[in-house]
């Protein structure tokens, strides 16, 4: 009988140590009565370094803190505590992240189970540094859906959604809009006779001249080809039309081989509600005027009806 207990329990210890986890026990002082050889296998402890100790020893401060002031108040209170974070020595000093379940039998003694988390930490730091690069990437995604490469101002879809936002707004807060279209002149010659990179140049040097002009509030954008469509806020019509006649001159700046280059301005108010599409109507039937007028001007749009 007392043969066969014995053998039982070489069974039990056998398979303990076959666990690929630190199983330990505490007795109602927290002192190590029981370790299975993942401690001296896996952490190198010395069995005596550890049993008849308490369990502190295994502890780093913060953890051993942590496991006084928090872990066994749970685990009295509630009998079992799951999954906690923990950070045990290794012999040699080194610092083991470790997941930490635990149970309280009646006697007071505390059975615990210690799992390595060195890996789930890797994986969780892998996480967050994809997550930063995924966050960096959409960002980019983000300026990219809404600006236009070449030029860097927004693009035509980023224009028509935040221009018709800025008519709701200005619809609410009555007060007028003005919209100018821009379009430059003879701007197929460019192409034709000094070649699409001069005429690439030629609209990037114009983008970031329009993209320094106005104030923060306006929507300046790349429409299209050679189409440039600014959006004034709570600007009148004397001084919409101050601000064309100083960008015909900033404009005469940027030389194209000798000559300057200008643009054909179509320019549109509005100071009751009205839809993007209808104000961009009116401002391209101005760039219409202005080009019939001899180009290199700024026409308003007139409702004739
Ligand atoms: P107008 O004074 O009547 O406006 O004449 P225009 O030559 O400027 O007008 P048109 O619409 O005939 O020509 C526009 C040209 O712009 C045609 C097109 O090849 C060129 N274009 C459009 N996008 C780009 C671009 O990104 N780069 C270059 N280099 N050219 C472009
Ligand atoms: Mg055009
Ligand atoms: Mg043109």
């Amino acid at each position: 009988m007392g043969e066969h207990h014995i053998e039982n329990n070489k069974v039990v210890n056998d398979s303990l140590d076959s666990f690929p986890c630190g199983a330990l026990v505490t007795n109602s002082a927290r002192v190590i009565t029981y370790i299975n050889s993942y401690f001296t296998k896996q952490l190198l402890w010395q069995p005596n370094d550890l049993i008849g100790k308490s369990v502190d020893v295994l502890f780093t401060l913060s953890s051993r803190i942590f496991f006084q002031s928090y872990l066994i108040p749970t685990l009295l209170h509630e009998k079992v505590c799951e999954e906690m974070q923990l950070i045990i020595f290794h012999a040699d000093g080194r610092r083991i992240p470790i997941t930490v379940n635990a149970s309280l039998s009646a006697n007071g003694c505390i059975y615990w189970s210690l799992f390595n988390a060195s890996k789930r930490n890797e994986l969780y730091e892998e996480l967050i540094k994809t997550r930063e690069t995924l966050e960096i990437q959409a960002e980019k995604l983000k300026l990219l859906a809404s600006t236009d490469e070449l030029t860097e101002l927004l693009n035509r879809r980023e224009m028509k959604y935040r221009s018709s936002l800025m008519l709701e707004q200005a619809a609410r807060s009555h007060y007028s809009v003005s919209l100018l279209m821009l379009d430059v002149d003879h701007f197929k010659k460019i192409n034709d006779t000094m070649g699409h990179l001069e005429g690439d140049r030629v609209l990037k040097k114009l983008g970031q001249l329009l993209k320094g002009f106005g104030r923060k509030t306006d929507l300046i954008s790349r429409f299209g080809g050679e189409e440039f469509l600014i959006m004034l806020p709570d600007t009148n019509k004397s001084d919409t039309l101050l601000l064309c006649s100083k960008l015909h001159k900033l404009i005469a700046e940027i030389k194209v081989g000798d000559s300057s280059l200008t643009v054909s301005i179509g320019m549109s108010i509005c100071d009751e509600q009205i839809s993007f599409i209808d104000l961009f109507t009116q401002a391209d039937n101005a760039v219409y005027q202005a080009k019939a007028r001899g180009r290199n001007r700024t026409e308003i749009y007139l409702d004739n009806s």
